[in-house]
């Protein structure tokens, strides 16, 4: 059995998008992963096919509703699922390569998009749903946010990626930023390469990356630094 991603989504016609091109494309195509769209609107109740409805308590926007959403999850991701229920939610953790680590290493996810002013809160309890946020701003639809964590996902699970040593080495693996990268042509307007990089002494290069690495977190990210700090103490 593969990896399957379910998204429910009032626009199907979104995915895969991006996710079917490149690796992840053809990992999908070789059955690698298995992605489901599946439109909410197709467990509306009503002759109009409502999906949503005026916020209890007033204010501005529309709210999806708890009975139409429940259909589509109990449809799509019956009782004994052992996938985890994720809603794309600005009000969530902030998704991590840690938790994308543990997703990828599972069988799957199940994936509510929000739209509108987001869900009603009931279907979140009644669900289980973890709420997951790509970040601290707001975009106007889940479906995004749902590709993002997708493809973080997908390009961890086994033969995906062209290299797996690629995996290992990049931002946050080892708790740090990624070291700078460089390619020809040696001289780019009057910027040559750094001497180490070509210098052939594998030691050396190893030991210019991770002082490099240490040093873009220390000025970018203070608070990824500190935590890196701990471990190595
Ligand atoms: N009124 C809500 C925002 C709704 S935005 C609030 O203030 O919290 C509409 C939908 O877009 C959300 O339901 C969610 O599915 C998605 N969304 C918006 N920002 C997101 C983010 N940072 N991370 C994940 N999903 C997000």
């Amino acid at each position: 059995m593969s990896w399957r991603a379910d998204i429910l989504t009032l626009f199907p016609e979104a995915f895969p998008g991006p996710l079917g091109l490149s690796l992840a494309g053809r990992a999908l195509a070789e059955g690698r992963w298995a992605l489901g769209a599946t439109d909410i609107r197709g467990f509306a109740l009503d002759r109009h096919r409502s999906v949503d409805d005026t916020p209890a308590g007033g204010g501005p926007g529309m709210v999806m509703r708890a009975d139409v959403l429940a259909r589509a999850i109990d449809a799509v991701s019956p009782e004994g699922d052992p996938r985890p229920r994720l809603l794309m939610s600005p009000r969530g953790l902030p998704l991590t390569q840690e938790r994308v680590r543990e997703f990828a290493a599972g069988p799957g996810v199940l994936v509510v998009c929000g739209r509108f002013e987001g869900v009603d809160q009931r279907l979140i309890e009644a669900r289980a749903l973890e709420e997951v946020s790509i970040g601290d701003y707001v975009l106007s639809g889940g479906e995004i946010a749902a590709m993002a964590l997708l493809d973080a996902c997908v390009r961890l699970i086994p033969g995906v990626m062209g290299n797996a040593e690629s995996g290992t080495e990049e931002s946050f693996a080892s708790g740090l930023l990624e070291y700078p990268q460089y390619t020809r042509p040696q001289l780019f307007e009057d910027r040559p390469i750094p001497d180490i990089l070509t210098s052939g002494d594998h030691g050396k290069v190893a030991a210019w990356r991770r002082a490099e690495a240490e040093r873009l977190t220390k000025d970018r990210r203070p608070d990824l630094y500190e935590i890196y700090r701990r471990g190595k103490a």
